[in-house]
C-alpha cells in the first residue's frame, strides 16, 4: 500500500498557505538579528475553524467508513481541538460522534471548543479519569445496541492517523521547491506525538532540507518518545516502506510548557499577542504560542544565522482562547 492508495476521505482544504512572516521578523531584530520566517498555514484546513486534526481525521474517518463504522469515539480535554474537528469530521462521513472529555472541573465552561462540540451535536461524556476505560464502556453501550463504533486514540495518534501529516509534509516539500525556499528547521507544538510521527516520518521519506523540531505542550517521557516511534514505524510498514524512524529522529523540546498542559507561561502570552499584533495572525495558550515562544527565544538567543531561513507549523488551536480571555490580557 503506498500514500496514493490509502483511502482518504476529504475534509481538509489543501494545500494551505506558506507564506513568509517579514513583519514578525523585523519584531525581533530585522535582517540583521532574525531568520526569515515561513509559516505554514494549518489553521486554515477549514472545517469548523481548522485545525492539524482534520488531516489525520481524512485517513481515520476513511478507515472507520471501510469497516462499516457508525459512529467515532474518542477523547481529550474539554477544550480539545482534536475533539472539536473530529465531531465535524463525523457530520461529513453521516456518523455519529461520542466524545470522552476528561474535566477535573463538574461543569467546565461551555465556550470555545466545548461549545462547538455541542453545536455540532456530539455527545459529551464528562469524566474525571481514566478516559481509555469511558471510551471502552462507550464502545460497549453502542455495541450493545447494534452499532459499531470506531475509537480513535487522543489526538488522532494511531499508525493510522500518522499519515495525515506523512502527507502533509509531501505537500510542505513541494511548496519549498515551488517558492525556491530552503529552510533549516520546522517547528511545531507536539502533544499526543502524531503530527511528530508523520513530520519525521515523512521528512526522512521525501528527504526535508529542514530538522522536524517539537516544543512539546505537557511533560516529556521516555514512553511518550516510545509512543511516537511505535507509530511512526507502525505507519512507514502499512506503506510498504523499509525506511524507519530511530529514536534520536524524535526531538522534543520541553523547555516551553511552564508548570502544566493548558497552563498559559509568560513567553506564550507575549508570543499571542506578538503574532497578532505583527501578522494578524492568532495563535492559542495551549499549544501553538509556545512553540512559538521556544522559536522566538532561539531568534532572540542567536540559534540562527540571520541569513538563514526557518519555519513554524500553524497546528490551529485558536479556539480554545475564548476559555482563556483572563488570562490572555
Ligand atoms: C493536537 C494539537 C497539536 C499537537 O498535535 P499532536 O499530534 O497531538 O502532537 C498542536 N497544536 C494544536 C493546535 C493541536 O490541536
Amino acid at each position: 500500500m503506498s500514500l496514493g492508495t490509502v483511502p482518504r476521505f476529504p475534509l481538509a482544504n489543501l494545500p494551505t498557505p506558506l507564506h513568509e512572516l517579514p513583519r514578525l521578523r523585523e519584531a525581533l531584530g530585522g535582517s540583521a538579528r532574525c531568520p526569515r520566517i515561513l509559516i505554514k498555514r494549518d489553521d486554515l484546513t477549514g472545517l469548523a475553524l481548522g485545525g492539524n486534526k482534520l488531516r489525520k481525521l481524512e485517513f481515520l474517518v476513511a478507515d472507520a467508513l471501510e469497516q462499516g463504522a457508525t459512529d467515532l469515539i474518542t477523547t481529550g480535554a474539554a477544550q480539545s481541538n482534536h475533539c472539536r474537528q473530529t465531531a465535524a469530521a463525523a457530520r461529513l462521513a453521516g456518523l455519529d460522534c461520542h466524545l470522552v472529555l476528561v474535566s477535573n472541573e463538574p461543569n467546565p465552561a461551555v465556550q470555545g471548543n466545548l461549545l462547538l462540540d455541542h453545536l455540532l451535536g456530539a455527545t459529551v461524556h464528562l469524566v474525571d479519569g481514566d478516559a481509555p476505560g469511558a471510551m471502552e464502556e462507550v464502545a460497549a453501550e453502542l455495541e450493545s445496541k447494534g452499532r459499531k463504533p470506531y475509537s480513535i486514540p487522543a489526538g488522532g495518534s494511531s499508525p493510522v492517523g500518522v499519515f495525515g501529516y506523512v502527507a502533509g509534509v509531501l505537500e510542505l516539500v513541494g511548496q519549498l521547491v515551488d517558492q525556491g525556499e530552503d529552510c533549516q528547521r520546522l517547528y511545531y507544538a507536539s502533544g499526543s506525538r502524531g503530527t511528530q510521527a508523520g513530520l519525521v516520518l515523512g521528512s526522512k521519506l521525501y528527504g526535508a532540507p529542514y530538522q522536524v523540531y517539537g516544543v512539546a505542550v505537557s511533560p516529556t517521557s521516555e514512553e511518550r518518545d516510545q509512543y511516537g516511534l511505535g507509530i511512526a514505524n507502525r505507519a512507514a510498514e502499512m506503506l510498504g516502506l523499509t525506511l524507519r524512524v530511530q529514536l534520536d529522529d524524535l526531538i522534543t523540546d520541553s523547555g516551553y510548557f511552564g508548570e502544566a498542559y493548558g497552563v498559559p507561561t509568560a513567553g506564550c502570552i507575549e508570543a499571542i499577542k506578538l503574532l497578532a499584533r505583527t501578522e494578524g495572525i492568532i495563535l492559542d495558550p495551549v499549544y501553538t504560542a509556545k512553540a512559538m515562544a521556544g522559536l522566538i527565544d532561539h531568534v532572540r538567543s542567536g540559534v540562527f544565522d540571520p541569513s538563514s531561513t526557518i519555519a513554524f507549523l500553524h497546528t490551529g488551536g485558536s479556539p480554545a482562547i475564548f476559555a482563556h480571555g483572563d488570562a490572555l490580557l
